[in-house]
């Protein structure tokens, strides 16, 4: 066994001293606890001391030992005060080990365990933080206008480890039955329905929960405030429910509107209704991030939730529909069917992003989210992945705590971006087959990125795997160029084309490095580039290729309707006409895009893309419908030629 700073090198196939992989561990050296139990099943019981910025944990944890040898059990632990702890038929922990450095805590017993199943009870008590991580503390607004104190837990990636001892990895799920010991006038949520409430004498209440299905430890959940709530029931008969603060109920009306059509829009795509009896939705006062996909308790920031839908925005609207479909198919995709690991993050989020976008669509055309999408997210992308400082979506992750550093936009635009590529190239029908049997075969487990690259593979029959890890393990896109047209004897029009690693900088590639692109073409007067999508012809990864389309020759819009993330060039010669497609709208809406895409301040590489020259630029431009357009163009020329 291989062991970086106490923590066992543990292989894919699970076994901490694995004899096939022992010299080359398969997972690019991850830091894991010992893999010498698994956690099965979770019994927890806390008892808040909100007042005290404090709470009171027991934890009783079925555990698999596997290993013979063991007579000490590593579990991830952080800012924890352990009282007791003993193991079932051996009775209480001899030394009791935290280390600071790697988040844990080790029980070590006066004798081996016995292999098989057995029972660690932990006694300990945490600190309610300030810190919007873990199990925290915010305050809020009661009826009367007092500020009061509330509660609530933000665990993903690594702060469960705040508020249990566990192994708070994505890999170990387990069953979680949980109760609360909160003030009686507060209502207390978690992932699951309320099983049971018993009063104390003292005022307090015992507020006790269902156990929930096998899940990871990050998307544990408790809260405990006050709240008014509205509430509606899916197709299926999940209860849905926002958490408003007190007084408040109303604005919560139009996130539950979206919940309930995403939930239904979701049951129908996965074809695996939605796995929990209810879905909560809860605002908090103090909160980090923009929202928290814990499963069947989301938490979110107060305006991503709560809105008046008769004072506010189309854009205020649209942000918080976004957000509540976003964390809505987290419910599926991240929650039923986890990443193995933190690397695979970028496709839970992709996924989510691209997933978000589409139900958006569904329930308001008229918000053009396709349009946006590509001007914003693919745009943002371009943008930061054609910098030498960017880096590949997929990077291996070997410690925890590097998730964060790793998750930027580029994972998240250029990840959406990609999985839009990836229904671009299978078209829809063998998109959500693939997807289903992904989602079915994982199940209440973990997945790889690869797994569902695997599970589109078997229903399309394409090259998926190696196509697809070309534009998640290489950093940067291509730049396909629109070298010569020419016609043939058959009638059809020769199209060759170049690519290259693209820079903005505009200096040479260091290294050469190619993609396998789908070739989506329009043609005047030809071939449809937005039709049969998933037929269209694959250049290989090479520098050149040769493609013949049907057309009249007057122009050709490669990369119809956006859905490859790249830049394209074409010869001077054809630009007029290009421009003149724009203006009378024969290519599509998201094509004519492109031009508003490319001009906002941050990507003003389009100049030497589409054309190298600004005159050239300048009649595609003018070309744009609408005088915001004109705005957007005549601001970011005022940028360029101030540069
Ligand atoms: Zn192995
Ligand atoms: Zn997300």
């Amino acid at each position: 066994m291989d062991t970086i700073g106490g923590f066992a090198t543990l292989c894919r196939c699970g076994k901490s001293a694995c004899a096939t992989h022992i010299t080359a561990p398969c997972d690019d050296g991850r830091q894991l606890l010992p893999a010498d139990a698994e956690p099965i099943a979770y019994a927890l019981d806390i008892a808040l001391r909100l007042d005290e910025h404090a709470f009171d944990g027991v934890v009783a944890v079925d555990v698999d030992v596997r290993s013979r040898e063991t007579s000490s059990l590593t579990l991830h632990a952080k800012e924890l005060n352990f009282k007791k702890a003993s193991f079932e038929g051996i009775g209480d922990a001899t030394n009791i080990a935290l280390s600071e450095e790697t988040s844990t805590v080790t029980f070590t017993f006066d004798k081996p365990l016995p292999l098989g199943n057995g029972k660690l009870s932990i006694t300990y008590t945490g600190e309610l933080n300030n810190q919007m991580a873990g199990f925290y503390r915010s305050s809020y607004v009661d009826r009367d206008g007092n500020t009061k104190l509330m509660a609530s837990t933000q665990f993903e990636a690594i702060d469960a480890r705040r508020c249990l001892p566990c192994w708070d990895e994505p890999r170990r799920k387990a069953t979680f039955e949980c109760s609360l010991r909160v003030p009686g006038h507060m209502t207390a949520l978690s992932n699951m329905p309320e099983k049971g409430v018993e009063e104390h004498a003292d005022g307090s209440k015992t507020v006790s929960f269902d156990r929930t299905p096998r899940m990871s430890t990050y998307l544990l959940a408790f809260v405990v405030g006050e709240f008014d709530a509205v509430e509606a029931t899916s197709k299926n008969g999940v209860q849905i429910r926002v958490f408003c603060p007190p007084g408040k109920p109303q604005l919560g009306r139009f996130a539950l509107e979206c919940a309930v059509a995403a939930l239904d829009s979701y049951d129908e795509t996965f074809q695996i209704h939605y796995p929990l009896p209810k879905a909560d939705m809860v605002a908090i006062p103090e909160f980090a991030a923009g929202a928290m996909e814990n499963w069947g308790l989301v938490t979110y920031r107060e305006v991503d939730l709560l809105i008046d839908d008769r004072s506010a925005s189309s854009r205020q609207l649209q942000r918080v529909a976004e957000v509540v479909i976003h964390e809505l198919a987290h419910q599926w995709f991240g929650n039923l069917v986890t990443m193995e690991w933190w690397d695979d993050l970028w496709l839970n989020e992709g996924f989510a992003t691209w997933m978000e976008t589409g139900v958006c669509h569904k329930l308001h055309p008229d918000w053009n989210m396709w349009e946006q999408f590509i001007t914003d997210m693919q745009g943002r992308a371009l943008s930061l992945d054609a910098l030498r400082s960017s880096h590949p979506i997929q990077v291996p992750i070997a410690k925890a705590e590097e998730v964060e550093q790793v998750f930027d936009a580029i994972s998240y635009c250029k990840g959406g971006s990609v999985v839009r590529m990836v229904h671009a190239i299978l078209g829809e029908a063998k998109f959500v087959e693939g997807l289903r049997n992904y989602m079915s075969n994982f199940s209440y487990g973990n997945a790889t990125t690869d797994d569902l690259w695997g599970a589109w593979e078997d229903v399309s029959g394409k090259p998926i795997r190696k196509l697809m890890g070309q534009w998640t393990r290489q950093m940067g896109f291509p730049l396909l160029e629109l070298k010569a047209a020419e016609p043939q004897p058959d009638g059809s029009i020769k199209l060759s084309l170049h690519q290259s690693w693209f820079l903005s900088d505009g200096s040479a590639p260091s290294s050469s490095q190619s993609w396998t692109i789908p070739l989506f073409v329009t043609a005047s007067g030809g071939a449809n580039g937005e039709e049969k999508m998933d037929e269209a012809p694959l250049m290989p990864a090479e520098a050149d290729f040769e493609l013949n389309v049907k057309g009249d020759g007057a122009w050709f819009k490669l990369n119809a309707g956006q859905h490859v993330p790249m830049r394209v060039v074409y010869p001077e010669t054809m630009v007029p006409n290009l421009a003149s497609a724009v203006r009378t709208k024969s290519i599509c809406a998201a094509d004519r895009q492109t031009p508003r895409a490319q001009t906002s301040p941050q990507s003003h590489h389009f100049c030497y893309v589409t054309s190298r020259t600004y005159a050239t630029l300048c009649e595609i431009l003018r070309s744009g419908d609408s005088t915001k357009v004109r705005g957007k163009c005549y601001t970011a020329f005022t940028q360029l030629l101030t540069q």
